[in-house]
């Protein structure tokens, strides 16, 4: 199961940005991330059959290398296996992802996690987490990830 992760406004917040930065020498880029939708990324992840995560989130431009640390700073133990490509045309995520999955002929199940959705349309509902005002409130939650797995169970 491959996960799509956004990472502002899913795991990075406002609120996380506006704590204080402590005294003691920490990874900086780790910081403005909220614990608790890192918390909620786990409890998704840990509900999945063998999850990896590719990066959808703009963040990636950094690279590969720089994920996989920024994620594992973060807190998160599953594996990043790799980057969504850049489309310079359109800069449309779902085109980004749909290129993914056809580049890597990749035909298993998938989840895309955005707090975004105006350009995930080409992404079928049922594989779409939409962290809707995650900027705003706590990204990523469990409760989302709860009504996530009822709604799709239906
Ligand atoms: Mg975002």
């Amino acid at each position: 199961m491959i996960v799509f992760l956004d990472f502002d406004g899913v795991l990075i917040t406002r609120r996380a940005n506006l704590l204080p930065i402590p005294d003691t020498r920490v990874d900086k880029t780790a910081r403005n991330v909220d614990k608790g939708a890192v918390e909620a990324l786990n409890y998704l992840l840990n509900k999945l059959d063998d999850p990896k995560i590719v990066v959808s989130s703009t963040w990636r431009l950094s690279g590969i290398k720089s994920m996989k640390k920024y994620l594992a700073d973060c807190g998160i133990k599953t594996e990043v296996i790799d980057i969504t490509p850049i489309c310079k045309m359109t800069r449309k995520r779902d085109l980004e992802i749909n290129t993914w999955i056809e580049n890597n002929k990749y035909d298993g199940d998938y989840i895309v996690i955005d707090d975004e959705n105006y350009d995930l349309f080409n992404i079928p509902p049922d594989k779409f987490i939409h962290v809707e005002r995650g900027w705003d409130n706590a990204g990523l939650t469990k409760e989302m990830v709860d009504n996530y797995f009822q709604w799709r169970q239906k």
